[in-house]
């Protein structure tokens, strides 16, 4: 014999339904009995119906408007009219019944929990009796039984404790005396000796059934719901998580009572006893193997087996300096929990002795605190324990498996992975079993931690990146396209899986949890919201994401000055934008404190040298101990390539038009003629070198006429060139005439910088530089001489696109 259970969404309406006849009607098995749930969401409304009622707000006639139609909704789609009126006619007068306890709640403007269990067993009442209706009309051989004739309880109302014994003669003495091959009974309802409806708490039908299991020795139990099997962590939180195949009864015991809902936790007991065997199984794919949860768990392989989690949880610590000591404060403490009715979810104890701290649902704060403090109050007048407080809106985190106990380091493991995510530890505990490590962390974190967790345990090392994209011009563009075409490589290789999940221009931004498909991302930004910095910003922080980068491709101060609000949040930073980096000496050194006191990388490779590895080798050097005493170097692409490209058969304008055009200057390209730009660069390079510098300590020899200098426009800049030309072609001919080249340089030694053009002559490092390339000379005590060169691209927007996909390697390698 077997037993099958099926859950609220499997039974939610005639459609769902169907699959479970076809389910059904498979078997095998010589005698079957079917438990199923109340239809999907029923259960909620009928206890919101009753608060209303109760609380007399007639809006409770909607609710129960709407219980109404559902029901009457799968009864006219699942049974064909010549067979409805029956049907019809008994649930209705159910319903009325079910209408004039309401009534009754409503006039008397209360609820009593035996009435709230009366009114909410209508549920699987009228659900195992549609359903069989429609069965017998399907042709099975089907009969229907009421549950409360069969589970026999106390009067625990709400979670009612079974009465084994009564029990299972009624299951028994019911199927030896049925000829049916199916039975089909509601989960969940019960009844008390005296008759009273009961209920066996919260996602109970999963109960139901392993209590006729254990009654008729059943070959298997099978759980029947809306996910393939229990999970290595909640696959609706948890995009990666898994069915686990073969678990055992503790791991799947221990798994639900941190929150793994797909079983109610008090299942597992009666067919433990028995060595009945579980299987919990997809209704929407009865052909994935699901989870078998058995006595013989398949010992070898992961240590960790599942990840689960509770939310709404309070904790309420017990301390004082009079604890110390004092014997028998825990069992006092303990004693008035229990009294008061209050389930602990989890028990720390400092090994000091001066705190007991337990974790409890939020519902129980309030009263927790009033319990304990009553009982507490003569040691809280004489100051020896402090009052007790709760905090509220926590949850658990629990890593759950059999063979932790023989590992070392997992809870080390766990730790230092919350930790590195900013993911705030508020308590831990450990069962003695050592079959959890349980650790309590804020309500907001949960997605978070689950996914860092879940990443570190079972996704064979690939780490998740998750960017949040600003600014998609020239640079943004080449970006996002490089990341399209080495997605796979990077994952397949590198174990990295980059998803953008925001992106934002100046006029639109858009979202996408899953990541934002980068085949045609213009056309989805197109139909994007509004962009708003602030509220782009919100989202980051809201989504919470373990490993979240924000890419600035932008030129723009204003997003410059959002950084410190991500590194805060431990969202890391990964800009071309100079700006930051250029800024108040103060405001760069913070950025870089935020980063390391927030553990979120601020990398910035590309505001030197494009693509080039300049800053990540300076740092490199430095960091190995090496001093840097002198910095020389051609750090303009843009006026490499004016110059370059400038003789007398051309115009300076025309030059510097096609530079900007190409996109080698930034769209202001006054920011690169001026030499602004490159003076941001050798501050950057001298700050990164140890030095506390600022841009106005660096000396600028422009040569510019100023009226270009002056402009506030492109326009007008570009009609100052023209006008200009002469000054320009002299430039020209005197470097000629003394057979060098026209080169801007940048330079650093001694505390001091300076940038400005000059005549290099032929022999010189720089004198061959061609195109838009870059060249830094470090002479360091290590290279006193000879020094370190780096030399290549320094411009374009696909070598910079590259050097900002390095920075995001360097941190998914992190
Ligand atoms: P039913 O109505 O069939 O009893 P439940 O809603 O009670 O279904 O339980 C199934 C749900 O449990 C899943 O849809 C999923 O959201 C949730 N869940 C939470 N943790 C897990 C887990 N570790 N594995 C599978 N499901 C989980
Ligand atoms: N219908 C009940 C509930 O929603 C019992 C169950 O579905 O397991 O809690
Ligand atoms: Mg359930």
């Amino acid at each position: 014999m077997k037993v099958l259970k099926f859950g609220g969404t499997s039974v939610a309406n005639a459609k769902n339904i169907s699959l479970v006849k076809n389910i059904i009607a498979n078997l095998e098995s010589d005698k079957t009995v079917v438990v199923v749930s109340a239809l999907g969401g029923i259960t909620d409304l009928l206890l919101k119906t009753a608060a209303l009622a109760s609380s007399q707000d007639q809006t409770y006639k909607t609710i129960l408007k709407e219980i109404e139609d559902r029901h009457l909704l799968t009864i006219k789609e699942l049974i064909p009219i010549h067979s409805q009126s029956k049907v019809l006619s008994k649930v209705k007068s159910e319903l009325n019944t079910l209408e004039t306890l309401l009534e009754g709640a409503y006039l008397i403007g209360e609820i009593t929990p035996k009435l709230s269990d009366k009114i909410v067993s209508y549920g699987e009442l009228l659900s195992s009796y549609i359903i069989s209706e429609y069965f017998i009309v399907e042709g099975i051989d089907v009969v229907h039984a009421d549950s409360r004739q069969l589970i026999k309880t106390n009067s625990n109302f709400g979670k009612a404790a079974v009465n084994f014994e009564l029990t299972n003669r009624n299951i028994t003495s019911f199927i030896e005396d049925s000829k049916n091959s199916v039975i089909i009974m509601g989960g969940f309802i019960s009844s008390a000796v005296n008759g009273d409806s009961t209920t066996l708490g919260r996602g109970g039908s999963d109960y139901t059934a392993a209590i006729v299991a254990n009654a008729i020795n059943a070959e298997v139990l099978e759980i029947w719901t809306d996910v393939s099997g229990m999970y290595t962590a909640n696959p609706k939180i948890v995009k990666q998580a898994m069915a686990i195949p073969h678990i055992s009864y503790e791991e799947a015991m221990e798994l639900s009572h941190f929150g793994a809902k797909v079983l109610y936790p008090p299942t597992i007991q009666p067919v433990l006893t028995k060595g009945i065997s579980i299987v919990i199984k997809n209704t929407f794919d009865p052909e994935a193997p699901g989870t078998l949860i058995t006595k013989n768990k398949n010992g070898q392989g992961k240590t960790v087996r599942g990840i689960s989690h509770v939310e709404n949880i309070a904790l309420v610590s017990l301390e004082g300096p009079g604890m110390v000591g004092i014997t028998g404060i825990s069992k006092r403490f303990f004693e008035v929990i229990s009294t008061a009715g209050i389930s602990v979810v989890m028990i720390t104890q400092a090994s000091s002795e001066h705190s007991i701290c337990i974790g409890i649902d939020n519902q129980d704060a309030d009263h927790a605190v009033q319990v304990i403090n009553d009982a507490f109050d003569i040691e809280i007048s004489l100051g020896k324990i402090k009052p007790v407080v709760a905090e509220k809106d926590l949850a658990i985190i629990a890593l759950v498996g059999d063979n932790m106990k023989s590992h070392q380091g997992l809870s080390g493991k766990m730790f230092s992975t919350l930790g590195k995510n900013n993911v705030n530890i508020r308590a831990i505990a450990q069962g003695a079993s050592e079959r959890n490590i349980s650790a309590v962390i804020l309500k907001e974190d949960v997605k978070k931690a689950l996914n860092t967790l879940h990443e570190e345990f079972f996704e064979e090392n690939v780490k998740q990146l998750n960017l949040f994209v600003m600014g998609v011009g020239n640079v943004g563009a080449k970006f996002l396209n490089q990341i399209q075409s080495q997605k796979k490589y990077l994952k397949e290789k590198l174990k990295l899986n980059i998803r953008v999940i925001g992106m934002s221009n100046s006029r639109k931004m858009i979202f996408d949890e899953d990541g934002i498909p980068l085949k045609n991302w213009q056309e989805l930004l197109n139909n994007g919201e509004e962009a708003n910095r602030e509220l782009f910003f919100d989202k980051v922080k809201k989504l919470n994401y373990r490993n979240s980068i924000f890419v600035d491709n932008t030129a723009s101060q204003e997003v410059s000055e959002t950084y410190n609000s991500y590194l805060r949040n431990s969202i890391s930073v990964v800009t071309c934008n100079k700006i930051a980096c250029s800024s108040a000496y103060d405001n760069y050194q913070e950025l870089k404190d935020l980063a390391r006191q927030y553990n979120a990388p601020f990398l910035f490779e590309t505001n030197v040298g494009a693509g080039l590895p300049i800053i990540d080798t300076l740092k490199h050097l430095v960091a190995s101990g090496d001093k840097i005493l002198k910095i020389q170097a051609v750090l303009s692409g843009s006026l490499n390539f004016v110059f370059n490209n400038f003789n007398d058969t051309t115009t300076f304008h025309d030059i510097v038009k096609e530079a900007q055009v190409e996109g080698y200057t930034e769209p202001d390209p006054k920011i690169d003629l001026s030499g602004v730009d490159v003076m941001r660069k050798i501050l950057i390079l001298a700050r990164e070198s140890g030095n506390v510098l600022n841009i106005e300590d660096i000396q600028n020899n422009p040569f510019l006429p100023k009226e270009s200098l002056e402009t506030t426009n492109n326009e007008d800049f570009f009609k100052t060139l023209t006008k200009h030309e002469a000054s320009f072609q002299e430039m020209y001919k005197k470097a000629l005439d003394e057979d060098s080249k026209l080169k801007y340089v940048a330079q650093f030694e001694d505390g001091k910088a300076s940038v400005g053009l000059q005549r290099i002559p032929k022999g010189h490092d720089f004198y061959n530089l061609e195109g838009s390339d870059n060249i830094v000379l470090f002479y360091t005590e290590r290279y006193p001489n000879q020094p370190m060169i780096i030399k290549g691209a320094g411009a374009g927007a696909d070598v910079t696109a590259s050097g900002i996909f390095a920075d995001i390697i360097r941190i998914g390698n992190f």
